[in-house]
């Protein structure tokens, strides 16, 4: 086993060219058009487009671009929230629901604009389930997104199993619209592509305070930086801090543990996910797994909310993996990481505007790849021309209660989510 805190995308991310710059740390006062704090999918993407759009921007990061969840994640690229297209249509309109239909669109785009080398793959997203119970809001999806022209079928169980590799599904649906990346490849391919347009990226900047001062916000870094701007976007989700102690009241950091396994052998590369297609399932605490670019089956879910230590900690994970492929029970552990998503209670991803000049997302409840990108390349286009509408209204920043207790709570809810899971059928 290596070190746990060593992802596989760190261990296989593509060396840096001799012409990349190195985001250095900036020091001193800087003026800009728009500072951005967090270098992930969503702070990078609305960086790049206010740049293209001719505006200046400085992007912030406590530690590197893709130190969050946008180095760490599956690399699945999902269009489509939990909720259902209907359902999005009544509480948004048919505007979001398309908007949100393209997300994925949005991230392959990206990729073949910039010409990132990320591994893109293009082979769907499987919704399956193991409970019956499911498959009626399984269909109900489906039927949905067909009716808005998606491209997307059902799978009954022996097509389930052919496709995943797991006897466990009863059934499912595949939506063609998804596929795969290597995350870590693709937020430093977004980082260099904003870095070409004119962005400056400051690594090791952590945003310690944010100030009004007129018409301009004032970021101060702990590097000793002072950045002064009109305006300011906060891109931190689940890494959120003490900058803005409301904001990070308003989700609860929950982490997701992956492993990945050793490489696979060619039979079982055929038996398991042989179209190359993402997975993830229906339960509270659900699991999601892929085939890496090197050949690997990575899996994760819901861990705990400590920070792993050591193998031990990701008992569940190789559980779970040994339940969903009962016939490969001694696939060795190679790489196993955690990272946080930011988890609300809507289920919603939320863009607020708590003053003018201060716009802030976050909240993608473990779906941000493709969410992040779109949303944060909409508020770009939003701060170039206020009149462009943003995918999502703006909400009210509202802290959880007792939100100082969340390990506490989250940990009964989890708990209790998993022993729902458990007595349904
Ligand atoms: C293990 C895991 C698996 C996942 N799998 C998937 C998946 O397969 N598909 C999917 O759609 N989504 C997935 N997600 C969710 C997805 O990765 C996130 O929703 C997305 O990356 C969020 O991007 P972001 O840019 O908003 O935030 P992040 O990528 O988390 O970036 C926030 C950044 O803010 C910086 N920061 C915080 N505070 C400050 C400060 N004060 N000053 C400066 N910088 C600061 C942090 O250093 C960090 O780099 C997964 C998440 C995890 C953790």
């Amino acid at each position: 086993m290596t070190d746990p805190n060593k992802s596989l995308w760190t261990a296989t991310a593509r060396p840096a060219e001799s012409d990349e710059t190195s985001h250095e740390t900036l020091h001193g006062t800087h003026r800009t058009d728009v500072v951005i704090i967090g270098a992930g999918f969503t702070g990078l993407t609305a960086a790049l487009k206010l740049a293209e759009g001719g505006a200046k921007a400085i992007v912030l990061d406590s530690v590197e671009p893709g130190f969050g969840a946008s180095g760490r994640n599956g690399g699945q690229v999902i269009p489509g929230l939990k909720y259902d297209p209907d359902q999005v249509d009544q509480m948004f309109g048919e505007a979001s629901t398309d908007f949100i239909g393209r997300a994925a669109d949005t991230v392959f785009e990206l990729i073949d604009k910039y010409r990132i080398d990320c591994s893109p793959v293009r082979q769907g997203w499987i919704q399956p389930t193991i409970k019956q119970a499911h498959l009626p809001t399984l269909k109900r999806r489906l039927l949905q997104w067909q009716n808005r022209g998606c491209n997307a079928e059902w799978l009954d169980a022996d097509r389930m199993q052919k496709l995943t590799g797991s006897p466990c599904f009863v059934g499912g649906w595949i939506d063609y619209r998804a596929g795969s990346l290597h995350p870590l490849n693709f937020v430093q391919g977004l980082a260099r592509a904003a870095t070409d347009a004119g962005v400056t990226i400051s690594s090791q900047s952590e945003a310690t305070s944010l100030q009004r001062n007129g018409d301009n916000w004032i970021v101060k870094t702990a590097a000793g930086a002072e950045i002064i701007a009109s305006q300011a976007v906060i891109a931190t989700n689940g890494y959120s801090g003490s900058l803005l102690p409301k904001l990070r009241a308003t989700i609860v950091p929950a982490n997701s543990f992956q492993i990945a396994s050793e490489p696979l052998s060619e039979s079982q590369l055929n038996e398991i996910l042989p179209t190359r297609a993402v997975v993830s399932d229906t339960r509270r605490l659900a699991n999601y797994f892929r085939i890496s670019p090197d050949n690997r089956l990575m899996l994760g879910g819901r861990g705990t909310f400590s920070e792993p230590a050591s193998l031990k900690d990701y008992g569940k994970m190789m559980a779970d993996r040994r339940m969903l492929f009962p016939q490969f029970p001694d696939l060795k552990v190679d790489y196993a990481w955690s990272g946080r998503i930011a988890m609300n209670r809507e289920h919603l991803p939320h863009i607020h505007q708590p003053m003018p000049g201060l716009t802030m997302a976050l909240g993608f409840n473990g779906r941000g790849v493709a969410m992040g990108c779109s949303i944060g390349g909409a508020i770009g286009e939003h701060l170039l021309d206020s009149r462009v509408r943003l995918p999502l209204p703006f909400s009210e920043m509202k802290p959880l209660p007792l939100h100082a207790w969340h390990p506490f709570y989250a940990t009964l809810a989890i708990w209790y989510y998993r022993l729902r899971d458990q007595l349904e059928n």
